[in-house]
């Protein structure tokens, strides 16, 4: 039996041995092409050599300095080009080592912002209901993920929420998109009304859901108008980009797609690519200059925040998408993957919805198109496609009952940004397999 505590502390799963391209090889000999980019990661795939050639010659050159001494080069460079991609007014990063820890980062930051402005009054962070920011204690308390949360809850501080903006599940009968919108915002501001606005630090949501849905995209001006909310109530917008940023939906931010910018912005997985565990906080310039006007510092850090090879890995990795035209690949590969998945799967009895934006693309599985009804939770239908498609020889990235028992299951896929159409159809078909096998399972 395996010492490392594994997801299931049952079974240890295969031994990942190599990966090249799309594709990751295990002790047994067999390749999975990795579909989801392991949870929306590895969007240059496995064993690229100019990231890793890169990270090489940081750690020749300065494997580790820690921050209370010294900045390294790699590290300026690399937030000099976050800030120049970023949208308006985002004026420094903080670089941290992964999601969670970007989302802790992003919590205190603004909490600060209040406290050195004379409101420590603000104490509250509101959120979404189906979301997750992370399994660190504050980033669990901030995420709505239930399942997670639960046996932790007396530990995490109170969170008002809000519905998410999931147009499949919670459009009401006869409304139109931009009355649903509008419901959606007007119990945003009930929320903020109720806390008592002068007592509310920030309001946090993933741009487009990852994990707990399935790349939902929200309705065309719903964050213009959480966006508005916040500047009539003075509180922070923050974004969680840490699934969808870094180029994943075919933007360098998946927000900028919805024309506003965010306070704070937190971002990891694609950043470093696979290749690093890294991660960054994009906060406004006018935060950081009521810091540096104020106390003077960030009363934040850890041991890691600015690693060099990790830097030198998420710079190499930006190189690449700019020279190779990444963005413009994700937004052609993934309108072709999205015809390829309504091709095989739009009048699928089981798939109720096909949706999300670039390479960020999930289908929801529900046991009855006509009603959307999901399929009982008991039956992990997630699980089984999972398996099915391990069995395959595929990676995707499903997720089920996590929510509400009402939000049933989904099938994220996130390949790699180098995908070529011929590996998108191979992976569509591998799917369709999976999922005929997963669904004669539960049924
Ligand atoms: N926020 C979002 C939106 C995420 O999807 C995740 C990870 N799935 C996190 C935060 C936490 O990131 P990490 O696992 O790197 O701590």
């Amino acid at each position: 039996m395996s010492r490392i505590l594994h997801r299931s502390l049952h079974q240890t799963p295969p031994m990942a041995v190599g990966g090249q391209g799309i594709c990751l090889r295990d002790s047994q000999g067999k390749t999975y092409i990795d579909a989801s980019g392991g949870a929306a990661v590895s969007s240059l795939g496995h064993g690229h050599p100019d990231v890793i050639a890169a990270m090489h010659a940081q750690i020749d050159r300065c494997a580790y300095a820690h921050t209370a001494f010294f900045t390294t080069e790699v590290a300026e460079q690399l937030a000099d080009r976050l800030v120049a991609r970023a949208p308006a007014g985002i004026g420094a990063v903080y670089l941290v080592s992964g999601g969670s820890e970007a989302m802790e980062t992003a919590l205190k930051l603004a909490r600060q912002y209040f406290v050195e402005g004379g409101e420590d009054q603000r104490s509250l962070f509101i959120a979404r209901r189906q979301s997750y920011h992370g399994n660190t204690l504050g980033a669990l308390a901030v995420g709505g993920n239930e399942w997670r949360r639960k046996p932790f809850a007396p530990l995490l501080m109170d969170v008002p929420r809000v519905a998410p903006c999931y147009e499949y599940r919670d459009r009401l009968e006869g409304q139109t998109t931009a009355q649903y919108t509008a419901m959606l915002l007007d119990e945003l501001e009930a929320t903020i009304l109720l806390a008592g606005p002068e007592r509310v630090i920030g309001f946090c949501a993933e741009p487009v859901v990852g994990a707990t849905g399935g790349a939902i995209p929200p309705t065309p001006d719903y964050f213009r108008g959480v966006r508005a909310l916040c500047d009539k109530y003075g509180i922070l917008f923050i974004a969680d980009e840490v699934m969808c940023g870094m180029g994943r939906t075919g933007t360098m931010f998946a927000i900028e797609q919805d024309g506003v910018a965010p306070d704070l912005i937190a971002v990891a997985k694609g950043l470093g690519a696979g290749y690093a565990p890294i991660g960054a906080v994009l906060a406004n310039g006018a935060i950081i200059e009521r810091l540096r006007s104020g106390s003077g510092t960030f009363l934040h850090g850890h041991t890691y925040i600015g690693h060099p090879v990790a830097a030198a890995a998420a710079l190499a990795v930006q190189d690449v998408i700019e020279r190779d035209d990444l963005l413009v690949q994700v937004q052609k590969r993934g309108a072709t993957l999205r015809r390829m998945l309504g091709d095989v799967f739009a009048s699928h009895p089981h798939v109720g919805d096909i949706r999300g934006r670039g390479l960020f693309l999930a289908l929801e599985l529900v046991r009855d198109r006509a009603t959307r009804e999901p399929f009982a939770p008991e039956l992990k239908l997630h699980a089984a496609i999972k398996a099915k498609a391990m069995e395959c020889g595929l990676m995707v990235y499903p997720m089920g009952g996590t929510i509400d028992g009402r939000r049933g299951d989904h099938v994220l896929l996130a390949p790699p940004f180098i995908v070529s159409a011929a590996q998108l159809s191979e992976i569509v078909t591998r799917l369709d397999d999976a999922l005929k096998a997963a669904l004669r399972q539960v049924s």
